[in-house]
């Protein structure tokens, strides 16, 4: 399931590659991901793509004048790929989109790893499959009021300037339950999912199923600073591993989340993988109090 780390990179990764360019076509094989009408989504036709943005685990398309937000949910993958490419299997939606016109972007994609980057005076395809057709493109319409599910719930996004240390102590007083759960409440901070909840708490040496009201101060502190560091660390390596395969999720490099039974890195202690609900927790015994 993408979380915060991954939609970064998206959005990141799709600004370069497809803003300034016009929608010049759109195919949804899958209607069951869409929100809203063909008309709708026709009208997208023509209209540059202004930028591409994240909230939470959301990926907002801003064009001139309309708007799309996508929410990949639990197996939604985008990728990008050059017009006429292959078709991908389950493929819920694409989006074609013509040359680059105007300037460059003011993002850039780091000079080291920019090989990926499609040719702008030539057209692309943004591709979107989705296997369980639970994730959800909403078209927004300029004027159009379209709830999205699950979008005003969120808290401040957990990489973000709004969470400050303040803010962080003040929201997390208003929680009760276990850690992992808390870290996952997209109501106390936005972003984090299974994968993510663990890395944060090995970097905060706090175990899993330890109940919030059992914190220090020094520990809400520590794990305040173990979440920002490590999305950001996670950002920073995913730059590298992700193009040119947008769609592939890259979880290898991750320190404990699904390698239970192998060695801690920080400790050597045998990691501990507990699975419930469909979602697999790990942990060190030896390094997480
Ligand atoms: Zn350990």
């Amino acid at each position: 399931m993408p979380e915060l780390p991954d939609v970064a990179i998206l959005a990141d990764a799709l600004d370069v590659a497809l803003g300034g360019r016009p929608l010049t076509g759109s195919k949804v094989a899958q209607s069951l991901v869409l929100r809203g009408t063909p008309v709708e989504l026709a009208a997208f036709e023509g209209q540059t793509l202004l930028d591409v943005t994240r909230r939470g685990k959301f990926l907002v398309f801003r064009f001139e004048r309309d708007k799309m937000v996508f929410n990949p949910m639990l197996t939604g993958r985008l990728g990008v790929v050059s017009a006429g490419a292959k078709a991908w299997g389950q493929s819920a939606a694409m989006f074609e989109f013509g040359a680059a016109l105007g300037k460059a972007r003011r993002h850039t994609w780091p000079a080291a790893n920019a090989t990926w980057l499609p040719r702008r005076d030539l057209g692309v395809e943004l591709r979107y499959r989705d296997a369980t057709r639970m994730g959800k493109i909403y078209l927004m319409p300029a004027g159009v009021t379209r709830p999205v599910a699950g979008w005003d719930e969120q808290g401040p996004d957990a990489d973000g300037p709004a969470l400050t240390l303040d803010v962080w102590r003040e929201r997390i007083g208003r929680h009760s339950g276990e850690l992992k759960s808390l870290l996952r409440n997209q109501a106390f901070v936005a972003g984090i999912g299974n994968a993510y909840s663990d890395e944060i708490l090995w970097a905060a040496r706090l175990a899993p199923y330890r109940k919030r009201s059992s914190l220090a101060p020094d520990e809400v502190d520590a794990l305040y600073s173990a979440a920002r560091e490590t999305l950001n660390w996670a950002i920073g390596e995913l730059h590298v591993l992700v193009p040119p395969r947008l769609e592939v999720e890259q979880r290898d490099f991750l320190n404990v989340h699904r390698k239970g039974g192998s060695a801690c890195p920080r400790c050597g202690t045998r990691l501990s993988q507990v699975s419930a609900g469909g979602f697999d927790t790990t942990f060190c015994r030896g390094c997480q109090r």
